[in-house]
């Protein structure tokens, strides 16, 4: 099975995703199919010996649309580098702006014949009224018969989509919406025509004074309106991607050959030695060799002042050096960067399907089918029953009138766009503030969440604990003592284990070999060195060893939020050193905004009841667990699951891996710049939890938007279906003008589109 993704050429309307999809599906050895109207791409998998996307296109060919499938590389004569570069988005941008311009071109040539033809139509009403003079007969006429002409080239220039979803209707039977402009819109003309053409020959059976050209000029000209204004949003919409693809540098300063030299950024290798000049893009990710500098990052961790960066210290591509100079070493380079993985991350996400999207998709196709019946009987009801009132001749005027008003009022274009800008919006906005969503369920799922689940170390505190204390019951020297704990810790990656190997390196005491360390599971490790065996860990280790050991030593400390670091051998506790690490700034104010939010913040921790809680009175947090064991995490997490919470979990996201995943949103900190972005729904790059509150509010506005949308499209349609089928005309004599319904249809997309583009403003 090959999952590809490839885009749809010719979509203008949202139920297009429906038919594509529906056609897909058919073919042999497609296995399922994913349209999205928002970003105009399909996803497809398929069986390779079956099918292949040029013959998946050929399908929908008949159909108005294809897909644009990359020549490969080898097709292209390309190296995979190169052809990787010329696929990016840039391409299929300068091609949608191309779109837009003929759009625009062929909406400037209409508007001016619209308006002619209105005032034309216009003072025609408004003479019958008496409110203005009757037009000279000659000018009249020429009017009159300047309209076909204008209508002709309107209909079959500017409206060619709709007249072509008119022909697909008779030739293959599929509709979409653009079907339903084109059956209204050469309905009209086609009346009109036939009574210009038998004027004479129709009199006695219709009221040959009506004629609806106009409806065909203003109709077409407000939908083309609205498309081109739509299309020009939707490009706004996605602009987030293009400025994450314009901070890739172009080239790099590498040393080759002990010489500097200038290559494409495609060139650069793993072990390069790439030059960074003051004022530099840094080109791939890597760590720095030689020199120091401070970096600006803010175009990835969204965190506005810049970090400074010495020797060992990582730094990522599309950042900025500002007025050192450096040298540093490519670990990782092409698709494999960090900000290779944020565009593709961006890119799959605003691609993706919200649940809530699933309603208005399930509409919009039974939508056509529903509405060319309604059409059709309100054109009946109008003949057999309007008949009876009004005679023939004036029930078919209206009638036609209300069938072409329904089948342009009736479009469901908004709500097709409902769902999808909005999430490529909100996606987007998140991308620039360093919040990555992995796919619009997350998003969606993420403003329900009423509890948040953290780490104490490294998500409320800074991760970089140091040694405060020592306490030594053995007639070894402190020194020893710390040598000792420091030779066994330096195999370690615990963050408490970086504090006592950085004492010791500090203190410039000397470490030996320990062999056969093996951690042990939230509790400690153990190891030996010259013979003896050490064990080195928290109370929980001690007292499974079995040793006696007055942990009441302990309460002192750790009523200080200290961690306890004790060392002892099978028999007896040798003294202990104490760990602390500070409480970051932010967590106070995050845990405060979260509570304003309403969310219950649980702290779980694997660290010492008392340390733990400490930490926890002093962050504001509403509920702690201390001596969690990882395994219990997720545990925990169920528990509260099981009592109706919606659980979010921010954890480093490497070893709360499947707490991360059974919580309902599992939110990674990508403490630095080494992150795991796979491993979560959301990451959070530069690690603060304050950015998890930007996150939920992100997610609250996105929801209101969408929503917002849904209800606006959905009301458009509820209340104009029946407005142009003339159920007020009984009543109050007024039926609904397919110019109105051109109009109104017209500014639906049109204000969906803006009330996305909306997010992008608002202050998270
Ligand atoms: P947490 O991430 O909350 O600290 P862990 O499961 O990583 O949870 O660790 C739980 C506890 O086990 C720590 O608080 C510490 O007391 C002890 N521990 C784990 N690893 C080590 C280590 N390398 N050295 C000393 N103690 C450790
Ligand atoms: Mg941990």
């Amino acid at each position: 099975m090959y999952i590809q993704t490839y885009k749809v050429k010719g979509m203008h309307c949202a139920s297009c995703s429906s038919v594509i999809e529906k056609t897909f599906k058919k073919v042999e050895g497609v296995q399922s199919v994913e349209v999205n109207y928002g970003t105009e791409k399909v996803k497809v998998s398929f069986d390779p010996s079956k099918t292949n996307p040029h013959n998946l296109s050929k399908h929908i060919e008949p159909l108005g649309y294809s897909l644009d499938v990359p020549a490969t590389a080898e097709e292209m004569g390309m190296s995979e580098s190169e052809h990787a570069a010329h696929l990016g988005l840039n391409q299929s941008k300068k091609e949608k702006l191309a779109e837009v311009k003929d759009m625009r071109t062929k909406v400037l040539s209409a508007i001016p014949l619209a308006i002619f033809a209105a005032i034309v139509m216009g003072w025609d009403i408004l003479a019958q009224y008496g409110a203005v003079s009757e037009m000279n007969y000659v000018v009249k006429e020429f009017f009159h018969h300047l309209l076909p002409l204008v209508a002709t080239y309107i209909l079959f220039v500017v409206g060619k989509p709709y007249l072509l979803g008119f022909y697909r209707f008779l030739r293959y039977g599929k509709a979409n919406m653009d079907t339903l402009i084109g059956i209204g819109t050469v309905a009209a003309f086609l009346y009109s025509f036939a009574i210009t053409a038998f004027e004479e020959t129709l009199r006695p059976f219709i009221n040959v004074d009506y004629q609806y050209y106009d409806v065909t000029i203003v109709v077409i000209t407000f939908i083309a309106l609205g498309k081109y204004l739509e299309a020009r949003s939707k490009i706004k919409t996605g602009d987030a991607i293009e400025k994450l693809l314009n901070l890739q540098a172009k080239t790099a300063l590498v040393i080759r050959e002990g010489k500097e030299l200038e290559i494409s950024v495609n060139d650069v290798k793993h072990g390069d030695l790439i030059i960074v000049k003051p004022g530099a893009k840094i080109p791939v990710d890597g760590i720095i060799a030689e020199g120091s500098s401070f970096v600006d990052e803010s175009m990835v961790t969204g965190e506005p002042m810049p970090v400074q960066k010495k020797i060992g210290d990582s730094v990522v591509s599309g950042t900025i050096n500002t007025s050192g100079s450096f040298t540093f070493k490519a670990t990782k380079v092409g698709s494999e960067t960090l900000l290779a993985q944020i565009i593709k991350m961006v890119e799959d996400a605003q691609g993706s399907k919200a649940p809530i999207q699933a309603l208005a998709d399930k509409i919009s196709s039974v939508f056509v089918p529903i509405v060319l019946v309604i059409a059709f009987l309100s054109l009946g009801a109008w003949l057999v029953v309007g008949s009876q009132y009004l005679g023939f001749s004036q029930a078919l005027s209206f009638g036609l009138v209300s069938f072409v008003g329904i089948l342009v009022i009736a479009c469901p274009c908004a709500l097709g766009l409902a769902t999808p800008t909005a999430i490529i919006v909100g996606v987007g906005k998140g991308a620039k503030e360093g919040i990555l969503i992995k796919d619009a369920a997350t998003l969606e799922k993420l403003h329900k969440v009423n509890t948040i689940v953290v780490d104490k170390t490294g998500t409320l505190t800074r991760g970089k604990p140091t040694l405060v204390d020592i306490q030594n019951f053995s007639n070894l020297k402190d020194d020893e003592l710390v040598s000792i704990l420091a030779s066994l810790e330096k195999k370690s990656e615990h963050p408490i284990a970086h504090a006592i190997v950085n004492y010791t390196q500090e203190k410039n005491i000397l470490m030996s070999e320990a062999s056969d360390f093996e951690g042990i599971q939230g509790k400690g490790l153990r190891g030996k060195i010259s013979g003896t065996e050490y064990f080195v860990g928290n109370a929980r280790l001690i007292s499974d060893l079995g040793i006696s050991f007055d942990t009441a030593k302990l309460d002192g400390f750790t009523s200080q939020g200290k961690t306890p670091v004790i060392l002892a051998t099978k028999e007896k506790v040798i003294g202990f050193v104490m760990v602390a690490d500070e409480v970051k700034a932010e967590s106070v104010e995050a845990v405060k905004n979260l509570h304003a939010l309403g969310i219950k913040v649980v702290m779980l921790t694997g660290d010492d009841e008392k340390a733990a809680k400490y930490i926890g009175s002093l962050v504001g947090i509403d509920d702690v667990v201390a001596h969690v064991l990882p395994q219990d995490k997720l545990e925990k997490i169920k528990e509260l699951q099981s009592q109706g919470r919606v659980v979010a979990m921010a954890g480093d996201g490497i070893n709360d891996a499947p707490a991360l995943a059974q919580a309902d949103v599992g939110i990674a900190m990508g403490t630095g710049t080494d992150v795991a972005i796979e491993s979560a729904g959301i990451t959070l790059l530069g690690g603060d939890i304050s950015k998890l509150v930007k996150a939920i509010r992100l997610s609250k506005i996105t929801m209101r938007g969408i929503k917002q949308n849904l209800f606006w499209a959905f009301i458009y349609n509820i209340i104009g279906i029946p407005l142009a089928a003339g159920a007020l005309y009984p009543i109050f004599g007024w039926l609904l003008n397919p110019v109105f319904a051109g109009f109104a249809m017209a500014m639906s997309s049109v204000s969906v589109v803006s009330n996305s583009l909306r997010i992008k403003s608002k202050k998270l």
